[in-house]
């Protein structure tokens, strides 16, 4: 086969893979919907984190894969062996990386968070940040339904926190980051919003 040849048939096997893991998240996630007032089907979300990475210069198919995959064994039945399975150990692995505990209470949910990504491996990092800013805009964009203004709030600042933690590892992402959580006011439906952490 021809040097060119090559190329092309591993630019292919990468797009089956990367349809494959849309395609397996999509079904996974098929009967949830964003907290929204439109109730955004699910999978935008996934997608979404996945498309902050390559906007942010990411372009690692692992990484992506498993940016698309990041929710579903925490939101869905899925498996981390059906993930190795299907995608391989090293997405399992970033899968499970930013995988949280849903035995445990809320707030020590929360807590581990803001303790365990300083010790990510970058992939997970990287796919941390992204998910947090997708939320963040999110939020911005449409105040998830029955959140008061301190819930925002508590939000944004525990974010932060979060974010903080997965430093110097992708400039883009974190300036992105920087600007909304300078910026810490914003008006929606003419109430203003006070997110300063
Ligand atoms: P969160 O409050 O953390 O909910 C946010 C998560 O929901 C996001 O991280 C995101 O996770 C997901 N999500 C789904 N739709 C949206 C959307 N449109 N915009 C942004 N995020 C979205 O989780 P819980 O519901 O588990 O709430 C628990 C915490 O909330 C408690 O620990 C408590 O601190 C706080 N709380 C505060 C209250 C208050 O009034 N101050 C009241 C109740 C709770 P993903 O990336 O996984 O989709
Ligand atoms: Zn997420």
């Amino acid at each position: 086969m021809s040097s060119q040849g090559t190329q092309v048939s591993n630019a292919s096997f990468d797009i089956v893979k990367l349809i494959d893991t849309i395609d397996f998240a999509a079904r996974k996630h098929s009967f949830q919907r964003r907290k929204d007032s439109a109730k955004t089907p699910y999978i935008n979300h996934p997608i979404g984190v996945a498309k902050n990475l390559t906007d942010a210069g990411v372009y690692d198919l692992v990484t992506i894969q498993a940016a698309i995959l990041h929710d579903t064994v925490e939101d869905t039945k899925t498996t981390f062996e059906e993930i190795e399975q299907n995608f391989g150990r090293e997405v399992k692995n970033i899968v499970a990386e930013c995988t949280d505990d849903k035995t445990l209470e809320k707030e020590e949910i929360k807590r581990l968070q803001i303790e365990h990504t300083p010790h990510l491996s970058k992939q997970a990092k990287e796919v941390k940040l992204a998910d947090k800013l997708y939320n963040l805009k999110d939020i911005k964009r449409d105040v998830p339904t029955g959140w008061s203004k301190e819930r925002v709030q508590e939000y944004y600042i525990w974010a932060k926190k979060v974010t903080d933690g997965a430093r110097g590892i992708n400039q883009k992402l974190e300036e992105q980051l920087d600007e909304i959580y300078a910026n810490g006011i914003f008006v929606l439906q003419g109430e203003e919003y006070k997110c300063h952490p």
